[in-house]
């Protein structure tokens, strides 16, 4: 990278990272403009979970709190969803049956903050907020011509002309064209084996709490949101790129329509056209960087990973910081992020493969053995998340104290 401070930067993509990164850049005294092809800075119509890893990076960015305070799950909010016998969620057989009961007390206590499920528009909103306007171009579909070198700027192709950088963030997602340019001999994304629908709906008179329920090659979630809404995903193993004949509400219930309550009745409640199905892809072999000239990939560019962990979202908000923190030496982002990400993509695969296990014998054994655990020592079953949640900024408000089991990245 060039010994002088990268001042011009360009932000291929206006998702979470995107916005994330523009925002942390900006904060560091940077020009920054974010290029987004689509029309408007609309999220897919889904929730997201922000575990206390990407809160504290949001923290580095001023609307930590903010977000904290849209927490459903804690039993300390006002909505009457947010009751204390709703802060113990968990795991449940279809037939209802809890397999552990997860105490978000004793979560928030573990990992230094709650989980915060909200609206993926909510999170876009808050971090273009922190943006000059004029920041963000939509309707600006960006190419890399031109990575640079310590001696001359990239270049990125708009509609508008070419523009010149002394940092691009490529930050366009799972099918990133960036990536491709920068690392022409990558694989690319596989398909995880799995597809998921999601729902984000008011399902009046419905008390519940928050479950995850596995099933046979298949899973449902339910949670409230603190808006009043509820946010119900579910997956199964299936091929790639198939659809319900009919509509995927029909599918849904085909699948899904028997198991316990609240289920039945937040199908009851959803249309056809509230549902999304993607099918989940992630990159199976790591990028050799996270960079190459003066250009960072962030996000899914670099590191596509399987829900299973929520985790995709909170470590493109963690890049995000850690890169406005290294944008003078982008070799030791990489050394910051590439481990990490990709300690934790792996265990996103291994949990998909544990999550939705279909042999019968296999699931009794892991059901047994969950229940049991739950009972006898239910702290074993948060460590799932030691040294993902506990992740902490390198920058203010945080001293750079990094523990955990899967490795911080942070020199
Ligand atoms: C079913 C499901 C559930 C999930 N749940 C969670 C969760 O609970 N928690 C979590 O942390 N993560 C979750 N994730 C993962 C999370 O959605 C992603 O990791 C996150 O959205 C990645 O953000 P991004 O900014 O890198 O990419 P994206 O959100 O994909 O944004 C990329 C942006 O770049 C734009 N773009 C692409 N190409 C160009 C171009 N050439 N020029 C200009 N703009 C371009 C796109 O239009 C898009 O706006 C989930 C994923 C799935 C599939």
């Amino acid at each position: 990278m060039s010994p002088s401070r990268p001042s011009r930067v360009v932000v291929i993509g206006g998702g979470i990272g995107g916005l994330a990164a523009a925002a942390a850049l900006h904060r560091t005294g940077r020009q920054v403009t974010v290029l987004e092809r689509a029309r408007s800075l609309e999220p897919v119509g889904a929730a997201i979970s922000l575990s206390p890893n990407a809160l504290r990076a949001l923290d580095v960015l001023g609307i930590g709190d903010r977000i904290r305070d849209l927490a459903a799950w804690q039993g300390g909010g006002d909505t009457a969803r947010s009751s204390a016998a709703e802060s113990r969620g968990g795991l449940r057989t279809p037939d209802g049956r809890w397999l552990t009961r997860t105490d978000a007390a004793a979560a928030a206590r573990r990992f230094g903050g709650p989980l915060v499920l909200l609206h993926r528009a909510t999170l876009i909103d808050s971090l273009a907020g922190l943006l000059p306007p004029e920041t963000v171009r939509t309707t600006a579909a960006a190419s890399l011509t031109d990575p640079g070198d310590d001696h001359r700027p990239a270049r990125v192709r708009t509609p508008d002309g070419e523009l010149e950088a002394d940092l691009v963030v490529a930050a366009d997602g799972i099918n990133s064209a960036a990536r491709r340019t920068l690392f022409p001999g990558h694989p690319g994304t596989v398909y995880s084996g799995f597809t998921t629908w999601r729902v984000v709906i008011p399902v009046p008179g419905v008390e519940f709490a928050s479950h995850e329920t596995w099933g046979r090659g298949c899973l449902w979630g339910t949670h409230p949101l603190k808006d009043g809404r509820v946010y119900a995903y579910a997956a199964a193993m299936t091929p790639a790129g198939q659809q319900a004949a009919d509509d995927e509400r029909a599918e849904l219930l085909r699948r899904f329509g028997h198991w316990h309550e609240p289920i039945p009745a937040v199908l009851a409640a959803a249309r056809p056209e509230d549902v999304l199905r993607h099918d989940v892809h992630h990159i199976a072999e790591p990028l050799p960087a996270y960079h190459r000239g003066r250009v960072a990939l962030l996000g899914d560019a670099a590191h596509a990973m399987p829900p299973t962990l929520g985790q995709g979202g909170n470590q493109a908000v963690e890049d995000a910081v850690v890169l406005a923190h290294h944008a003078d030496d982008l070799a030791a982002y990489t050394a910051a992020r590439l481990p990490r990400t990709t300690a934790i993509a792996r265990q996103a695969v291994r949990v998909a493969r544990a999550n939705m296990m279909s042999n019968r014998a296999a699931m009794a054994v892991r059901n047994t053995l969950i229940a049991a655990l739950s009972k006898a020592r239910p702290e074993l079953l948060l460590r799932g998340f030691d040294g993902i949640a506990d992740w902490r900024p390198p920058q203010s408000p945080y001293a750079a104290v990094h523990t955990g089991t899967v490795g911080t990245g942070e020199r």
